[in-house]
C-alpha cells in the first residue's frame, strides 16, 4: 500500500502514520523528520534547511526530492509506505510521480485530512506546550507563517490529485480513533 497522508501542519498526520506503521506494519517517511534530524546532525543539509524551517518556510524542491527518492528505494519501503509531510508543491508532486513511474509503481490513495485553520494553531501550539522534545517551529508567529505556505503552495496539489482519482478528503477535527477509523475505512484492511 502506497500512501500519501496529506494536510496542513496541525492536521494530525504525523499521528494517523504512527497508528498506521503499526498496523500495516510498512515505514513512515516524514520529510520534516528527516529534515529535523539532519538539523540536529548539523549536517549540510541540515545548515541549508534549518533556517528556512525556523521560519515556517518550505526547503526548496531539489533538497527534499532526491531525499524521498532515495528513501523509496530502501528495502523496507518495497512493500509499501507512507508519506508524511511530501509532497509538499506540484513540482515534488510531479518528480515524485515520476520517480515511482520508472520503478513501475504508484500511489494508490491520497489521505487528506481536513481542518479548519482556527483549529490547525490550537493544536500547533497545544503540541508545543505538551511537547518534551520541543520543535523550533512550533509558535504563533511561525505556525501562521507554515499554514499560509501551504494555502499558498501545497493546497494547490489537491487539484493535481483530485485530477489523477487519488483525493479521499477525512474529516480530521474528530478524535484521533475517529479519524484512523475514516482512514481504515479508505484504505482496507
Ligand atoms: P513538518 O514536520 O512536515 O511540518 O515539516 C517541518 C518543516 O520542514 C516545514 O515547515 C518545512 O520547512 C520543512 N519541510 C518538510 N517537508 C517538506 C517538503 N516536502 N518540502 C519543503 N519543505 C519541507
Amino acid at each position: 500500500m502506497n500512501l500519501i497522508l496529506f494536510g496542513p501542519p496541525g492536521a494530525g498526520k504525523g499521528t494517523q502514520a504512527q497508528r498506521l506503521v503499526q498496523d500495516l506494519k510498512i515505514p513512515q517517511i516524514s520529510t520534516g523528520d528527516i529534515l529535523r534530524a539532519a538539523v540536529k546532525a548539523g549536517t549540510e543539509l541540515g545548515k541549508r534547511a534549518g533556517p528556512l524551517m525556523a521560519a515556517g518556510q518550505l526547503v526548496p524542491d531539489e533538497l527534499v526530492v532526491g531525499i524521498v527518492v532515495e528513501r523509496l528505494k530502501e528495502a523496507d519501503a518495497q512493500r509499501g509506505f507512507i508519506l508524511d509531510g511530501f509532497p509538499r508543491t506540484v513540482p515534488q508532486a510531479t518528480a515524485l510521480d515520476a520517480a515511482l513511474a520508472a520503478a513501475g509503481r504508484k500511489i494508490q490513495h491520497v489521505i487528506s485530512l481536513e481542518v479548519p485553520e482556527a483549529v490547525l494553531i490550537q493544536r500547533i501550539l497545544g503540541r508545543a506546550a505538551q511537547s518534551a522534545e520541543k520543535r523550533a517551529d512550533d509558535n504563533e508567529a511561525t505556525a501562521h507563517r507554515r499554514i499560509a505556505a501551504y494555502r499558498a503552495e501545497t493546497e494547490p496539489l489537491k487539484a493535481h490529485f483530485a485530477t489523477q482519482g487519488l483525493l479521499r478528503k477525512i474529516d480530521g477535527t474528530v478524535d484521533v480513533d475517529g479519524v484512523y477509523g475514516a482512514i481504515r475505512a479508505v484504505v482496507g484492511g
